[in-house]
């Protein structure tokens, strides 16, 4: 489909269709990502005052909440009460759903479930109205890039389960009408890649899209075999889902020759940051409250989101569980939305020494990464406190080299744990299609 009619004709339809109105969202996104901080925290304070209100009038669960703060009627919420409301937890979503939704809300809910990284299932619901404010400012952290809504895009997504539900009608639809195609993540062998390119030469996206372990596997296959790709080259790849670790970066925008814009965000929490061409992750402000829980001395705490669309069933202060920092001095693109700095992951991102320490998995992977030529790894901290350490490296590193690893992760834990290092073809990736470097086996801290 020709671009523009896909952006202009197709795409609004398409998302009325749907249900959205994730156009005339995006318009007003990229009107308001000009405004300066001030008008932006008016626009984020009225918004929230409504919401606040509104959950007063609709939301069981928060009118407890409310009524617990000595709250009687409606003209008394004001905005200095938000922070007084104690943080959302999982659990309260798990035990308290029914009480979570508004009552008599008119739009349509949608009903989402999420592993999540403990992979205890967590039932939710979101509505139109937030996905379609959600599409709009992932659609605009791309044409940050000059990559416009329509433009050719391909991703490398999905777990096969995800794959076959795709019917040939919306495979056919996607592709000739919306111009994107998604591709197995799975299916990263030499053979199945080789396929890959094949379509990416024929179909020449403008975007990719995609986990960035899997892109960084694209990458290497591609410096492999540089003719695979020949005339094709993507002005941006889209990474998502994971931690972006600089080399992965590196290696991606040297291979692919273009940036690399990183997008941050959960399935309960939403979309809720994108890399501007200037680096840093900006939040998407007139959608989403975020804050700080406890900060420590360098700012870096707990993430609550509050979704400021999200009238279905609304989530205030709602603990998402990565480990996050705020900043606040201005980004050189120019745009005053604000930015998030570190984003170190969850709680169970983390392997844990006798001693209770806990280290980071992204510390373990500066490790790591001294081994050169090293494609793939995965961490597993076992119950009693081992580790195995899966890589893919052909041929398999010497022992001689293994042993300084060993050492350092050793004394990283301080402790002398065994460290058990293992070689294998390919890493599959987890249940969701999710790339999982770590994985923790221990079931409660030594302390
Ligand atoms: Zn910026």
């Amino acid at each position: 489909m020709n671009e523009w009619i896909a952006q202009y004709v197709a795409l609004p339809i398409h998302e009325r269709l749907r249900g959205r109105r994730t156009m005339a969202c995006y318009q007003s996104l990229r009107q308001s990502e000009r405004l300066n901080s001030t008008d932006l925290k008016l626009l984020q304070e009225h918004k929230l005052l409504m919401l606040m209100r509104y959950c007063w009038a609709k939301v069981p669960f928060y009118q407890h909440r409310f009524q617990e703060l000595g709250i009687e009627k409606e003209e008394q919420i004001t905005l200095g009460l938000f922070q007084r409301l104690p943080p959302v937890e999982r659990v309260d979503v798990r035990e308290q759903l029914n009480d979570m939704v508004a009552r008599g809300y008119k739009g349509r809910l949608i009903r989402h479930t999420t592993g999540g990284s403990t992979g205890e299932p967590l039932v939710f619901y979101t509505d139109m109205d937030k996905e379609s404010w959600h599409n709009a400012a992932k659609l605009r952290g791309r044409a940050w890039y000059g990559v416009e809504p329509g433009s050719r895009q391909v991703d490398f997504w999905g777990s096969p389960v995800e794959l076959d539900k795709l019917d040939a009608f919306r495979v056919f639809k996607d592709r000739w009408l919306l111009n994107h195609i998604v591709l197995s993540a799975f299916d990263l062998t030499d053979d199945g890649l080789a396929r890959d390119a094949m379509l990416l030469r024929q179909f020449c996206p403008r975007l990719v899209y995609g986990y960035p372990t899997v892109l960084y596997h694209v990458a290497l296959f591609m410096e492999r075999q540089p003719e695979a790709f020949e005339g094709w080259r993507p002005e941006l790849i889209t990474c998502t889902s994971e931690v972006l670790y600089p080399n992965q970066r590196r290696k991606i925008e040297e291979v692919f020759g273009c940036p690399v814009g990183d997008e941050y965000g959960s399935r309960d929490g939403g979309h809720l940051a994108h890399e501007c061409p200037a680096g840093r992750r900006h939040i998407p402000a007139e959608h989403v409250l975020l804050e700080i829980d406890k900060p420590d001395e360098e700012g870096v705490g707990e993430l609550l989101v509050t979704n400021l669309d999200g009238y279905g069933m609304p989530l205030l202060r709602y603990r998402v569980g990565d480990l996050v920092k705020l900043l606040d001095d201005p980004c050189p693109c120019g745009m005053a939305l604000p930015t998030l700095g570190q984003i170190t992951g969850r709680m169970t991102d983390f392997i844990i020494g006798k001693d209770g320490t806990l280290i980071h998995s992204a510390a373990a992977v500066y490790v790591l990464r001294e081994l050169s030529d090293l494609k793939q790894f995965k961490i597993i901290q076992r119950e009693d406190l081992s580790i195995d350490v899966m890589l893919v490296r052909s041929p398999p590193y010497q022992e001689e080299q293994l042993k300084g690893i060993r050492r350092k992760m050793q004394q990283m834990l301080h402790m002398e744990i065994p460290v058990r290092f293992s070689f294998v073809d390919f890493i599959p990736p987890g249940k969701s299609g999710k790339y999982v470097t770590l994985v923790s086996e221990v079931k409660e801290s030594p302390q």
